[in-house]
């Protein structure tokens, strides 16, 4: 443990609440719903991950972008088929999702708060402005954060900027998350230290190998685990 006050950059979706479980259920329902049409399931799942990042591309992060890939594979996989009651089950499964309350994970309010009084902390979350905002508020958790910041894609160019924004010294500043793709390595190309907290049922497409910077690494099982490092 060191004494020093350091920066700590928090991502919000599966490090602080639960998230993308909540996608894989929508998803789930979804490819039940399409199996009649005659496909496979991982068929139907990879044309939806194609679909996805393709939209995500071109509208970004969020629950909409998601529920425009569902209609889109839904009418791509259907064809002449198309019905538009489908259509109106697949808002329907995108309204559910959207009301669904945060879910905050195991000790997460109190490692925040012992975290507070020891470092400064910005959250750090990549998604649809308004809607991470909303999840933020309805968390009940922003007041541990000297900062909320929301960008459109968590890349090495959006960590060096941030790190010019808030006047971040890189040998004492953190990134904490549980992607790879977006909270570790970015984070490390930028120059910064890290700290990966894997979560089971992080995103397919937030997957990929760790690599190694010039900052160090840490890993830990759980948010509360935290506490043992700052
Ligand atoms: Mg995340």
């Amino acid at each position: 443990m060191t004494l020093s006050r350091q920066t700590l950059l928090i991502d919000a979706d599966d490090t602080l609440w639960e998230n993308n479980v909540f996608f894989e259920q929508t998803i789930d329902s979804f490819v039940s719903a399409l199996e009649p049409l005659g496909y496979p399931r991982d068929y139907i799942r990879r044309i939806l991950n194609e679909t996805e990042r393709r939209n995500i591309r071109q509208h970004g992060y969020g629950v909409r972008s998601f529920g425009r890939s569902l209609e889109e594979t839904y009418l791509k996989l259907a064809g002449s088929m198309a019905r538009r009651d489908m259509l109106g089950q697949i808002a329907d499964m995108v309204r559910e999702l959207e009301r669904i309350p945060p879910k905050i994970l195991d000790g997460v309010p109190e490692t925040l708060a012992y975290l507070t009084s020891r470092h400064r902390l910005i959250l750090f979350s990549k998604g649809e402005p308004a809607e991470q905002a909303g999840k933020v508020e309805r968390s009940g958790l922003q007041s541990y954060f000297e900062a909320i910041e929301i960008v459109s894609e968590k890349n090495a160019k959006a960590y060096e900027h941030a790190v010019e924004q808030f006047h971040i010294v890189k040998a004492t500043g953190w990134m904490v998350g549980n992607s790879p793709r977006s909270d570790i390595n970015p984070a490390l190309d930028a120059g910064l230290n890290a700290v990966f907290i894997p979560h089971p049922d992080t995103w397919e497409l937030e997957h990929t190998e760790l690599r190694s910077g010039t900052g160090k690494i840490v890993i830990v099982q759980a948010f509360r685990d935290l506490r043992e490092h700052f």
